[in-house]
């Protein structure tokens, strides 16, 4: 269907990103290049400045109808031109959002106009501003067209977060390690994250592992020299624990020789894929430095597990969680997806029952996203995904769960392609949350990342400004280029330190 938009380019543009995510059945065009009777629908927008901001949306389809949105909050001495500039642009969204919410006959999104990763920052911002909780609940609402319950996680969210978040002083002097290492026991089909089947690049794995302990050793002494404080580690990936236990005890010496201090907050390993995890490596995590661990089962129905790639079965989730338990692990965390393909709310009611009997101190719930390099995306036609509606209650039923297992959520993201424009929460019992997670989501911290597909974010508190660096997703590129990266990687924090 062709919709057409009688907007200036600088409106247009901003308008055109959004819609290209929440409506993808549309395709757009700018009024100006097209005639009415060249689209199926078209919306002209009317804007008066004069006093405030008013703006009025006419959608010209099979009938003509009108929508209308004034704002004279604007006008406070709280505001100057570039908020102006804002609002008048976000106004422009919300009403082009309302409209075809109307005309298609549902929201088009709960999460209103906000289509970035990280609507918690919006937050943040506007609690820095001066606004109170309610106040930035109500703008939510009335400027982004977030429905209600989306808010209210929202402000859940942040108040939770605002506990760990650094000063600026802070930020100078502590930072996190996270240790990607690409590997796993085979892919899982909706996968595209840096993980390469350990099988089929073994020939790999003692080059890669070398030059990650370069990296570590570079870069802890570097740490070391620099004065700064770890901490926070993050060991994800790929599945670490897909490493030998010797390997794995080799890279846990290194990690705790070059990074771990009386100061260290949070060490957690993504023990993701329990096909990877005995007695052997569980006792050797204790044994060192990790203060939290993941168990990701994604889902208890052994179907779905089959049917995703995942070749292990439900039982052995629930002997290694116990297992854990057993050890000592205190702060346990478990990986859901909603939505996976083939599954029902039926399938996910038995998934949150079994996982109520394990009790996890964290559940990770994450909406299906269709990623352009997976497997399922390339199988799409022959994948039976739920339909919208059902994630929306499929999710609801995982924040219910949540509650019931005393677990409150404490931070969230959203993806692109996520099914019905859903978001990832993150839910924990009170002081078990994730501080690596939130410091990162809410990028309050810098972030030094080793390992393959490891992102570095350097994070500079006088202005909050970010800088990148991104090690090779392939084990092979970055055996050849660490040295280099690895330079790189110290000139940038040092400049930033210094
Ligand atoms: S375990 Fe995680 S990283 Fe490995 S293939 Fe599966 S989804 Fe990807």
């Amino acid at each position: 269907m062709k919709l057409g938009l009688d907007l200036e380019d600088k409106y247009y543009n901003s308008v055109k990103s959004m819609l290209k995510i929440l409506t993808p059945q549309l395709d757009l065009y700018q009024l100006s290049k097209l005639s009415t009777a060249e689209v199926d629908l078209a919306i002209t927008v009317d804007l008066d400045l004069s006093q405030g901001i008013k703006v009025q949306a006419s959608l010209i389809g099979n009938s003509c109808y009108q929508k209308q949105i004034t704002d004279q909050e604007i006008l406070a001495d709280i505001y100057d031109q570039q908020d102006f500039a804002k609002r008048v642009k976000h106004r422009i969204k919300l009403i082009i959002f309302r409209v075809l919410s109307d005309y298609f006959d549902y929201p088009l999104s709960p999460w209103g106009i906000l289509i970035g990763v990280r609507p918690t920052k919006l937050g943040h911002y506007l609690l820095k501003r001066g606004f109170s909780y309610q106040e930035v609940e109500k703008k939510f609402k009335d400027i982004y067209g977030v429905a209600q319950e989306k808010s209210e996680l929202l402000i859940q969210v942040i108040k939770t977060e605002r506990n760990y978040l650094l000063s600026p002083q802070e930020v100078k002097k502590r930072v996190s390690i996270y240790l990607g290492i690409p590997f796993c026991p085979s892919r899982c089909n909706y996968c595209s994250f840096a993980s390469y089947p350990i099988k089929e690049h073994k020939d790999c794995l003692s080059d890669f592992l070398a030059a990650l302990n370069y990296e570590l050793e570079t870069i802890g002494q570097q740490i070391k020299d620099l004065g700064l404080i770890v901490d926070t580690i993050y060991i994800g990936g790929g599945t670490p624990t897909v490493l030998s236990a010797d390997q794995l005890e080799n890279l846990l010496s290194k990690l705790t020789e070059k990074f771990v201090t009386a100061k260290l907050r949070e060490c957690t390993v993504e023990a993701g894929r329990v096909d990877t995890i005995n007695l052997t490596k569980l006792k050797l995590l204790k044994e060192f430095a990790t203060t939290r661990i993941s168990i990701n089962p994604q889902t208890m129905n052994q179907t779905t597990l089959d049917r995703i790639g995942r070749q292990h079965t439900v039982e052995r989730v629930e002997e290694i969680f116990k297992l854990a338990r057993q050890l000592g692990f205190d702060n346990i965390n478990m990986d859901l997806i909603v939505g996976l393909p083939g599954e029902k709310i039926s399938d996910l009611a038995g998934t949150l029952q079994q996982i109520k009997r394990l009790q996890p101190d964290n559940l990770t719930v994450h909406t299906m996203a269709i990623k352009r390099a997976s497997q399922l995306n390339r199988d799409l036609e022959q994948s039976e995904l739920p339909a919208k509606k059902e994630v929306e209650q499929m999710l609801a039923l995982t924040k219910e769960s949540a509650e019931q297992l005393g677990l409150k959520p404490y931070y969230m993201y959203r993806q692109k392609n996520t099914l019905a424009n859903l978001e990832n929460v993150g839910f924990a019992k009170e002081g078990k949350e994730s501080i690596y997670n939130i410091l990162m989501m809410e990028e309050n911290q810098t972030t030094i990342g080793l390992g393959g597909g490891a992102v570095t974010k350097l994070v500079d508190p006088s202005d909050w400004s970010l800088q990148r660096l991104i090690n090779p997703k392939s084990p092979y590129q970055y055996i050849g280029e660490v040295e280099k990266r690895t330079t790189k990687k110290m000139t940038k924090l040092t400049s930033l330190i210094r």
